[in-house]
């Protein structure tokens, strides 16, 4: 739990819970994508589920510190040797229950579910149970936990509950059975309930400081330079850089993840399904490139549009190649990713990158400070045509979750975007 890094305070808060012997039921760890929340959620049931947990002082010299908490105060650590510790390493252990999104398929039988939400199905197949005297669900929430020390749910993208989802787990927060710890992961709280926001001890994470992602990425190969600028671009998110790069090998919470979902009998064999089956990935079909070469790429084209050498739409038509690549790469990764969510995401980076692309022509221009630029060889930008520019990437982006024609809506947005940092071409 001590190896996460970057979130002292949030550690902290954890590690009182635990030494007060007093753990709350519900929680809610809150905060941006990818910089540790489900990899501490795993960590504090681990700790919690040892079976002979290890009392250290927090001494700064010892390396086990947390900097939030006073050299005195005893941290609670797991012992890494018990059969506990050891389920949890291989990630068996049968009183941790992973519930994502992916589970979809396992729990809702029309076998054409995306996986881009977490359904009732889930939620009950996973958790409450379902008292329907046609369908009866066992609840999981109910049963002895199997090794006697507690169980542990952990909901990933929680806010991604449909509402009679979260209804349904609400009940079941009203009394939870003793022992019983529930760990909501979000990146959005607001889009859950209030009510299940204030039965829940709120733990916030923070974005990572950039010195911390350039030394994660430097484990991974990536350069100090490249390792900064993709650094920049996730908003110091450890595992949205790894996943931009397409860097999963030391990504523990994605195996975690994985192993979850892997061990699931599936509910809907036969009907299972047309879906999956247009989105399978191909093995021999290595989508290419990663972040790093879409954002050169893309920096470049704006750099020629400012010049006049490249026209909206080859932005456009690249944005679109670009974040076409990265929905493949999503689904190599996970063949039960929606490629519609997976493609907005991919065209949400490319925007993001353009917004700071964008940014530094107005730094450059009042002569602020750029950490990290992106490659530029175009002078700067008015700060006039750089929030015309911006207010039509923020357009884009509203837009990205319609249902709209993406093609057109993206060719539409370039063509503004390119008569705002080229004033002089409007009507053209
Ligand atoms: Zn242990």
């Amino acid at each position: 739990m001590l190896n996460i890094q970057g979130q002292s305070r949030a550690i902290g808060q954890l590690q009182r819970a635990l030494s007060s012997g007093r753990l709350a039921s519900t929680w809610m760890f809150a905060g941006p994508q990818g910089v540790g929340k489900f990899t501490t959620a795993c960590a504090m049931a681990r700790t919690a589920l040892c079976e002979a947990p290890v009392r250290k002082a927090n001494r700064h010299a010892d390396g086990l510190y947390v900097p939030s908490l006073p050299e005195d105060f005893l941290l609670t650590l797991a012992c890494g040797r018990c059969e506990a510790c050891k389920a949890c390493n291989f990630n068996n252990h049968p009183d941790v229950h992973i519930i994502s999104r992916q589970l979809v398929r396992f729990h809702d039988r029309s076998g054409t579910s995306k996986a881009t939400t977490l359904s009732i199905g889930v939620i009950r197949g996973e958790i409450t149970g379902d008292s329907n005297p046609e369908r009866p669900v066992e609840a999981k929430l109910y049963k002895h936990s199997q090794r006697g020390r507690g169980k542990w749910f952990i909901i990933d993208e929680a806010d991604l509950m449909q509402p009679e989802a979260q209804n349904a787990l609400l009940k079941a927060l009203e009394e939870p059975p003793p022992q019983t710890y529930l760990v909501m992961i979000t990146a959005s709280p607001a889009d859950l309930l209030t009510t299940i926001r204030s039965r829940s001890q709120q733990v916030q994470f923070n974005a990572l400081p950039t010195d911390i992602v350039i030394q994660q990425l430097a484990l991974q190969g990536v350069t100090a330079a490249d390792a900064a600028i993709v650094a920049r671009l996730s908003g110091g998110s450890i595992g949205c850089s790894l996943d931009w790069l397409g860097l999963t090998v030391a990504d523990k919470a994605h195996a975690t993840r994985q192993a979850a979902r892997s061990n699931k009998p599936r509910a809907g064999e036969a009907d299972d399904d047309a879906g999956s089956a247009a989105d399978a990935p191909d093995a021999a079909d290595a989508p290419p490139g990663n972040i790093l070469h879409w954002t050169i790429a893309i920096c470049k084209l704006l750099d020629d549009m400012v010049l006049g050498r490249a026209g909206a739409m080859q932005l456009a038509t690249n944005i679109q190649k670009y974040s076409d690549d990265y929905a493949r790469r999503q689904l190599r990764r996970d063949p039960l990713t929606s490629k519609e969510q997976a493609k907005r995401a991919g065209i949400a980076i490319m925007l993001a990158v353009i917004g700071h692309w964008l940014d530094d022509r107005l730094r450059q221009y009042i002569g602020a400070p750029i950490e990290a630029p992106l490659p530029a060889t175009t002078h700067a930008l008015t700060p006039t045509s750089v929030h015309r520019a911006l207010a039509v990437l923020r357009s884009a982006e509203t837009h990205l979750d319609s249902n709209a024609h993406q093609a057109l809506l993206l060719a539409a947005n370039m063509t503004a975007l390119r008569a705002a940092v080229v004033p002089q071409l409007t009507g053209r």
